[in-house]
């Protein structure tokens, strides 16, 4: 199947060093570093305005570093490095970066005008990577991995908030991305979708690609990560494995916020 083409361990490695970042003075990141192997998944947790979306987005470069640098398998994201010094991509060589990272929102985003197949098939037709049959054929497949085969031609609006979620799910591996990014991906869907879509995710967990999500699904966490980071005022405060952070915390902050969320 073509879905399975990128799986490689040796892509998708990503590597955060010491980033910060601070709005009107206040600080949403301070001195961030992480490092998430290829093929891994990553759940980050913590309280609201904890920075977990920015750092998120700085993978992404949807947002720029102030310091510190992120690397995906040695590329820096949004700059490029010459001498000593890193300057930032053109926007064009961002976008064309962006192909191998996938971004999935908290609201879906998908595009109200297109349909669902044609939702799927835009970036990979946008970028040239594939021909109209091959990108048709390739969003049947999508479609059926996140189960939803039988809406090919239907239209955002007809759908539900977890089949939508699912859509641009499958939008977002349309590329082949290395690495995809999940923002909160069931926050804004009604309590009786959540498992939906959080089951698609731990489908796609054994596809092999890395994967970095914020939640507040603890269960689901427990169940899919391969690490946990935990986050407070921009910094983080612990990160290991299930065992370690959300069994066995050993920093106080943590312990509270999962009393509180549990
Ligand atoms: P989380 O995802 O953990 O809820 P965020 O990353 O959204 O946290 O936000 C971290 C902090 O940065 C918060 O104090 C938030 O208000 C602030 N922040 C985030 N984005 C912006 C922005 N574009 N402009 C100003 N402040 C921002």
């Amino acid at each position: 199947m073509i879905i399975n083409q990128s799986i490689s361990p040796a892509n998708g490695h990503i590597q955060v060093s010491h980033v910060f970042k601070n709005y009107a003075g206040h600080a949403a990141l301070h001195d961030i570093s992480l490092d998430i192997p290829a093929g891994s998944v990553t759940v980050i947790i913590g309280p609201s305005g904890s920075g977990k979306s920015t750092l998120l987005r700085m993978i992404n470069h949807l947002e720029r570093v102030d310091e510190g640098f992120i690397q995906i398998d040695d590329e820096f994201i949004g700059y490029r490095k010459k001498g000593d010094k890193l300057y930032e991509l053109k926007e064009r060589d961002i976008l064309k970066q962006r192909k191998s990272v996938g971004y999935v929102f908290q609201n879906f985003n998908l595009f109200p005008h297109l349909n669902v197949l044609q939702n799927i098939i835009e970036a990979p037709l946008a970028h040239k990577k594939l021909s109209k049959d091959q990108a048709i054929l390739k969003a049947n497949q999508l479609l059926g991995l996140v189960g939803l085969r039988d809406k090919v031609e239907a239209w955002p609006k007809q759908l539900s908030g977890g089949q939508q979620q699912r859509v641009a799910i499958a939008r977002a591996l349309a590329l082949d991305p290395k690495v995809i990014l999940f923002d909160e991906p069931t926050s804004a869907l009604d309590p009786e979708l959540v498992g939906e879509v959080l089951n698609v995710i731990k489908n796609l967990a054994k596809l092999g690609k890395t994967m970095v999500i914020v939640t507040h699904e603890i269960a689901f966490a427990r169940e899919v990560a391969d690490h946990v980071v935990f986050m407070d005022q921009g910094r983080i405060v612990e990160q290991g494995t299930v065992q370690q952070v959300l069994e066995q915390p050993k920093e106080e902050r943590t312990q509270n916020f999962l009393s509180r969320v549990l």
